[in-house]
Protein backbone atom coordinates (compact mmCIF):
# COMPACT_ATOMS: atom_id res chain seq x y z
CA UNK A 1 0.00 0.00 0.00
CA UNK A 2 1.51 3.15 -1.12
CA UNK A 3 0.89 6.65 0.78
CA UNK A 4 -1.53 7.38 -1.62
CA UNK A 5 -3.39 4.57 -0.94
CA UNK A 6 -3.55 5.04 2.98
CA UNK A 7 -4.84 8.87 2.51
CA UNK A 8 -7.48 7.74 0.38
CA UNK A 9 -8.36 4.72 2.91
CA UNK A 10 -8.38 6.67 5.87
CA UNK A 11 -11.26 8.63 4.08
CA UNK A 12 -14.53 9.39 5.97
CA UNK A 13 -17.47 7.65 3.90
CA UNK A 14 -21.07 8.36 4.62
CA UNK A 15 -23.49 5.81 3.62
CA UNK A 16 -27.18 6.21 3.36
CA UNK A 17 -29.12 3.52 2.56
CA UNK A 18 -32.62 2.32 4.19
CA UNK A 19 -32.20 -1.42 3.80
CA UNK A 20 -30.87 -2.38 7.11
CA UNK A 21 -29.29 -5.61 5.74
CA UNK A 22 -27.16 -3.75 2.28
CA UNK A 23 -26.46 -0.92 5.05
CA UNK A 24 -24.91 -3.33 7.62
CA UNK A 25 -22.77 -5.24 4.36
CA UNK A 26 -21.91 -1.79 3.12
CA UNK A 27 -20.81 -0.56 6.38
CA UNK A 28 -18.61 -3.68 7.07
CA UNK A 29 -16.81 -4.32 3.95
CA UNK A 30 -15.90 -0.32 3.99
CA UNK A 31 -14.92 -0.74 7.36
CA UNK A 32 -12.71 -3.54 6.49
CA UNK A 33 -10.90 -1.54 3.75
CA UNK A 34 -9.74 1.02 6.40
CA UNK A 35 -12.52 3.03 5.81
CA UNK A 36 -14.47 5.49 8.41
CA UNK A 37 -18.04 5.12 8.22
CA UNK A 38 -20.91 7.22 9.02
CA UNK A 39 -24.92 5.26 8.24
CA UNK A 40 -27.61 7.01 7.85
CA UNK A 41 -31.20 5.31 6.94
CA UNK A 42 -33.17 8.06 5.70
CA UNK A 43 -32.58 11.53 4.12
CA UNK A 44 -33.36 14.06 6.75
CA UNK A 45 -30.46 11.92 8.74
CA UNK A 46 -28.26 11.86 5.89
CA UNK A 47 -28.57 15.59 5.45
CA UNK A 48 -28.03 16.08 9.69
CA UNK A 49 -24.87 13.80 9.87
CA UNK A 50 -23.20 15.24 6.30
CA UNK A 51 -23.03 18.53 7.66
CA UNK A 52 -22.04 18.11 10.96
CA UNK A 53 -19.56 15.47 9.94
CA UNK A 54 -18.45 16.77 6.43
CA UNK A 55 -17.45 13.23 5.38
CA UNK A 56 -14.75 12.83 2.40
CA UNK A 57 -17.44 10.77 0.36
CA UNK A 58 -21.01 9.85 0.46
CA UNK A 59 -23.00 6.62 -0.72
CA UNK A 60 -26.40 7.85 -1.58
CA UNK A 61 -29.33 5.57 -1.80
CA UNK A 62 -31.99 6.98 -4.44
CA UNK A 63 -34.88 6.14 -2.61
CA UNK A 64 -35.02 6.78 1.00
CA UNK A 65 -37.37 7.56 3.57
CA UNK A 66 -38.77 11.44 4.46
CA UNK A 67 -36.23 12.84 2.22
CA UNK A 68 -35.20 11.39 -1.33
CA UNK A 69 -31.62 11.24 -2.56
CA UNK A 70 -32.24 13.38 -5.48
CA UNK A 71 -33.82 15.78 -2.86
CA UNK A 72 -30.47 15.21 -0.49
CA UNK A 73 -28.35 15.54 -3.47
CA UNK A 74 -29.53 18.62 -3.95
CA UNK A 75 -29.58 20.17 -0.73
CA UNK A 76 -25.67 19.30 -0.29
CA UNK A 77 -24.88 20.18 -3.31
CA UNK A 78 -25.33 23.81 -2.62
CA UNK A 79 -23.47 23.43 1.21
CA UNK A 80 -20.55 21.56 0.17
CA UNK A 81 -18.23 19.82 -2.22
CA UNK A 82 -18.24 16.26 -1.58
CA UNK A 83 -18.33 13.23 -4.41
CA UNK A 84 -21.42 11.52 -4.48
CA UNK A 85 -21.86 8.32 -5.47
CA UNK A 86 -25.40 7.38 -6.45
CA UNK A 87 -27.01 4.22 -5.81
CA UNK A 88 -30.45 3.45 -7.71
CA UNK A 89 -32.93 0.34 -8.11
CA UNK A 90 -34.60 1.82 -11.05
CA UNK A 91 -32.32 1.92 -14.51
CA UNK A 92 -34.86 4.27 -15.78
CA UNK A 93 -33.70 6.64 -12.64
CA UNK A 94 -30.31 6.97 -13.97
CA UNK A 95 -30.32 9.56 -16.23
CA UNK A 96 -32.43 11.69 -13.41
CA UNK A 97 -28.94 11.20 -11.66
CA UNK A 98 -26.22 11.69 -13.68
CA UNK A 99 -28.28 14.54 -15.46
CA UNK A 100 -27.08 17.95 -14.97
CA UNK A 101 -29.34 19.51 -12.16
CA UNK A 102 -28.28 16.61 -9.76
CA UNK A 103 -24.82 16.15 -10.61
CA UNK A 104 -24.44 12.35 -8.72
CA UNK A 105 -19.96 11.91 -9.20
CA UNK A 106 -21.32 8.38 -10.54
CA UNK A 107 -23.92 5.93 -9.88
CA UNK A 108 -24.20 1.87 -9.59
CA UNK A 109 -27.48 0.03 -9.94
CA UNK A 110 -28.96 -2.55 -7.87
CA UNK A 111 -27.55 -5.26 -7.89
CA UNK A 112 -23.82 -4.05 -7.78
CA UNK A 113 -20.88 -6.16 -6.80
CA UNK A 114 -18.62 -5.27 -3.72
CA UNK A 115 -15.31 -5.12 -6.00
CA UNK A 116 -16.92 -2.28 -8.39
CA UNK A 117 -18.59 -0.37 -5.74
CA UNK A 118 -15.05 -0.44 -4.07
CA UNK A 119 -13.30 0.70 -7.20
CA UNK A 120 -15.56 3.42 -7.84
CA UNK A 121 -14.79 4.72 -4.40
CA UNK A 122 -11.67 4.63 -4.89
CA UNK A 123 -11.45 6.44 -8.10
CA UNK A 124 -13.75 9.10 -6.26
CA UNK A 125 -11.62 10.16 -3.54
CA UNK A 126 -8.58 10.36 -5.65
CA UNK A 127 -10.08 12.50 -8.01
CA UNK A 128 -11.11 14.57 -5.45
CA UNK A 129 -7.32 14.60 -3.73
CA UNK A 130 -5.83 15.26 -7.08
CA UNK A 131 -8.09 18.21 -7.63
CA UNK A 132 -7.64 19.42 -4.10
CA UNK A 133 -3.90 19.00 -4.00
CA UNK A 134 -3.79 20.95 -7.75
CA UNK A 135 -5.66 24.14 -5.90
CA UNK A 136 -3.44 24.16 -2.96
CA UNK A 137 -0.26 24.29 -5.17
CA UNK A 138 -2.21 27.00 -7.03
CA UNK A 139 -2.67 28.47 -3.51
CA UNK A 140 1.29 28.33 -2.27
CA UNK A 141 1.75 29.66 -5.38
CA UNK A 142 4.19 26.90 -6.63
CA UNK A 143 1.57 26.41 -10.17
CA UNK A 144 3.70 26.15 -12.55
CA UNK A 145 0.70 27.02 -15.05
CA UNK A 146 0.88 30.95 -14.64
CA UNK A 147 4.27 31.97 -14.57
CA UNK A 148 4.14 35.61 -13.09
CA UNK A 149 0.85 37.16 -13.09
CA UNK A 150 1.81 39.97 -15.57
CA UNK A 151 2.49 37.49 -18.35
CA UNK A 152 -0.40 37.28 -20.87
CA UNK A 153 -1.17 33.49 -20.98
CA UNK A 154 -1.24 32.36 -25.01
CA UNK A 155 -3.76 29.67 -26.10
CA UNK A 156 -3.59 29.46 -29.95
CA UNK A 157 -5.55 32.80 -31.21
CA UNK A 158 -6.33 33.11 -27.52
CA UNK A 159 -4.96 35.57 -25.01
CA UNK A 160 -5.29 35.66 -21.55
CA UNK A 161 -3.97 38.52 -19.65
CA UNK A 162 -4.36 39.11 -16.34
CA UNK A 163 -2.74 41.58 -15.46
CA UNK A 164 -5.21 43.49 -17.64
CA UNK A 165 -7.94 41.41 -16.98
CA UNK A 166 -8.04 41.19 -20.47
CA UNK A 167 -9.17 38.43 -23.05
CA UNK A 168 -8.15 38.43 -26.81
CA UNK A 169 -9.45 36.60 -29.38
CA UNK A 170 -7.52 36.84 -32.93
CA UNK A 171 -5.83 40.36 -31.31
CA UNK A 172 -9.63 41.78 -30.59
CA UNK A 173 -10.44 42.29 -26.80
CA UNK A 174 -13.58 40.17 -25.70
CA UNK A 175 -16.30 41.45 -23.76
CA UNK A 176 -16.87 38.92 -21.01
CA UNK A 177 -18.91 39.23 -17.77
CA UNK A 178 -17.01 39.59 -14.54
CA UNK A 179 -18.11 35.72 -13.73
CA UNK A 180 -17.52 34.89 -17.50
CA UNK A 181 -13.59 35.96 -17.16
CA UNK A 182 -13.32 34.23 -13.98
CA UNK A 183 -14.63 31.26 -15.08
CA UNK A 184 -12.25 31.41 -17.63
CA UNK A 185 -8.69 31.97 -15.73
CA UNK A 186 -10.78 29.56 -13.40
CA UNK A 187 -10.67 26.98 -16.35
CA UNK A 188 -7.49 27.63 -17.66
CA UNK A 189 -5.19 27.55 -14.93
CA UNK A 190 -6.64 23.72 -14.41
CA UNK A 191 -6.33 23.06 -18.32
CA UNK A 192 -6.74 19.29 -18.71
CA UNK A 193 -7.77 18.92 -15.57
CA UNK A 194 -11.87 17.25 -15.26
CA UNK A 195 -13.33 20.32 -13.07
CA UNK A 196 -16.67 18.86 -10.99
CA UNK A 197 -19.60 22.02 -11.60
CA UNK A 198 -19.55 21.89 -7.06
CA UNK A 199 -15.75 22.78 -7.51
CA UNK A 200 -16.14 25.58 -9.83
CA UNK A 201 -19.09 26.73 -7.90
CA UNK A 202 -17.00 26.98 -4.84
CA UNK A 203 -14.05 28.47 -6.20
CA UNK A 204 -15.36 30.93 -8.46
CA UNK A 205 -19.12 31.78 -6.80
CA UNK A 206 -17.48 31.14 -3.22
CA UNK A 207 -19.45 29.27 -1.28
CA UNK A 208 -22.54 30.96 -0.07
CA UNK A 209 -23.45 30.87 -3.55
CA UNK A 210 -26.83 28.88 -3.19
CA UNK A 211 -28.16 28.53 -6.79
CA UNK A 212 -27.34 25.56 -8.05
CA UNK A 213 -24.58 23.46 -11.04
CA UNK A 214 -27.08 25.28 -13.49
CA UNK A 215 -25.37 28.36 -13.14
CA UNK A 216 -22.09 26.89 -14.08
CA UNK A 217 -23.55 25.43 -17.27
CA UNK A 218 -25.24 28.84 -18.51
CA UNK A 219 -22.16 30.37 -17.63
CA UNK A 220 -20.13 28.07 -19.79
CA UNK A 221 -22.93 28.15 -22.51
CA UNK A 222 -21.88 32.19 -22.32
CA UNK A 223 -18.06 31.29 -22.51
CA UNK A 224 -18.19 29.19 -25.50
CA UNK A 225 -19.80 31.18 -27.75
CA UNK A 226 -17.49 33.46 -27.43
CA UNK A 227 -14.34 31.62 -27.26
CA UNK A 228 -15.22 28.68 -29.59
CA UNK A 229 -14.84 28.43 -33.30
CA UNK A 230 -18.19 26.37 -33.18
CA UNK A 231 -19.84 26.44 -29.71
CA UNK A 232 -22.48 23.69 -30.26
CA UNK A 233 -19.10 21.46 -31.07
CA UNK A 234 -16.19 22.87 -28.68
CA UNK A 235 -12.67 21.88 -28.39
CA UNK A 236 -11.86 24.21 -25.29
CA UNK A 237 -14.18 23.90 -22.49
CA UNK A 238 -14.71 20.39 -23.15
CA UNK A 239 -18.07 19.02 -20.93
CA UNK A 240 -17.12 15.58 -19.47
CA UNK A 241 -20.65 13.76 -18.92
CA UNK A 242 -22.11 13.64 -15.77
CA UNK A 243 -18.93 15.37 -13.98
CA UNK A 244 -18.27 19.12 -15.23
CA UNK A 245 -15.22 20.38 -17.35
CA UNK A 246 -12.32 20.17 -18.58
CA UNK A 247 -10.22 22.85 -20.40
CA UNK A 248 -8.30 21.63 -22.87
CA UNK A 249 -6.38 25.16 -24.56
CA1 LIG B 1 -33.97 2.50 -0.70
Amino acid sequence: MDMTDRKDREATILLVEDERTLLETLQYNLQRQGYKVLTASDGLQAVDLARKERPDLIVLDLMLPRLDGLEVCRLLRREMVVPILMLTARVDEVDKVVGLEIGADDYMTKPFSMRELLARIKALLRRERLIREKLAAEDDGTDEVIPTPDAPWVLGNLIIDTARREVLLEGKPLTLKPKEYELLVFLARNKGMVLSRDLILERVWGWIYSGGSRTVDTHVRWLREKIEEDASNPTRIVTVRGVGYRFEG
